[in-house]
């Protein structure tokens, strides 16, 4: 359902058009990581870390480009987030492992404060590009096949643990899309909300059981998640989105940019091992990448 709700990537509220090169790409990211240090705190560890990953719920589709068809990365009202998915790169247990305190994920950010918000260690790159799979996807024009396009570039700004503490720092901080799109819960929510939101709380800021139109992973095969359940009193933790195991990421909107029409793709070579997305280094980091010249 809900492919009526999907929504342009490129609501970046910084133009990336001027950034036609890795090298530009680069010089972009070096400059986030200053600002941030200006503005906000000095890193830990200056040594940028990166996570590259498939992000299949967002689209290339002729005449509109970039568009998200599913919940995360959100890219509602100008803010980056990443809730929702790859919750296993974010330190949720995988499979039958408990929980790690040491996850690597979990080591990139600092306890967190009063507010609930974990302040990265380190620079902490996101990049979610785009499935190649020749279903859901159609080719760019000037492009002679299917790519795994990149399709924002996000410097984590805030994590959080639980949904609670995402869900008063997004009501605290921000407003409009941003906040409405998001917030699941309300009784003021919008339709797109409820299916596409990444944030499960109520009208008093409590977490509850995602509801049952909400979207899951890729939107292929059954949820696990008891979601469809309607008759209610589902414990709201036993759902996995609701875990406080798994980094809950924000990129405010100095901080990230997001590509309508893409102008970087993941290298041939790289394409089908992005299944070790560790990197360090701005220079690693953009390795997988090349700018691919369009042809519109
Ligand atoms: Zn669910």
């Amino acid at each position: 359902m809900g492919q009526d709700l999907h929504y342009s990537v490129g609501s970046s509220p910084t133009d990336p058009t001027d950034i036609e090169s890795i090298s530009d790409l680069r010089d972009w990211m070096g400059r986030c990581i200053e600002r941030y240090e200006n503005q906000v705190a000095e890193f830990e560890s200056p040594v940028p870390h990166g996570r590259v990953y498939i992000a299949r719920t967002i689209r290339y589709r002729s005449g509109e480009g970039l568009v998200q068809t599913g919940s995360a990365p959100s890219f509602f009202g100008g803010l980056w987030s990443l809730a929702t998915c790859k919750k296993g790169m974010r330190g949720e247990p995988e499979g039958d492992n408990s929980p790690n305190p040491d996850h690597p994920f979990q080591r990139l950010f600092h306890d967190s404060d009063e507010n609930g918000v974990r302040r990265p260690k380190c620079p902490v790159y996101i990049l979610p590009s785009s499935s190649r799979s020749k279903s859901g996807n159609d080719k760019r024009p000037g492009v002679g096949s299917h790519r795994n396009w990149l399709t924002s570039v996000a410097m984590v700004t805030h994590g959080f643990d639980s949904m609670e503490d995402y869900g008063a720092y997004l009501r605290r901080a921000h407003d409009g899309e941003a906040v409405a799109n998001r917030l699941t819960h309300v009784s003021d929510r919008p339709k797109i909300a409820e299916n596409r939101g990444d944030c499960h709380v109520d009208d008093d800021g409590n977490v509850r059981y995602p509801p049952n139109k909400h979207q899951h992973g890729d939107g292929s095969g059954e949820p696990k998640c008891g979601c469809g359940n309607t008759s209610g009193g589902l414990n709201p933790y036993d759902h996995v989105d609701n875990s406080e195991f798994h980094v809950k990421c924000v990129s405010e909107s100095d901080y990230w940019l997001g590509w309508t029409e893409p102008t970087f793709a993941i290298k041939p070579e790289d394409e089908f091992n992005v299944g070790s997305p560790v990197s360090k280094g701005l220079d690693d980091i953009l390795s997988r990448f090349e700018a691919v010249p369009g042809g519109q």
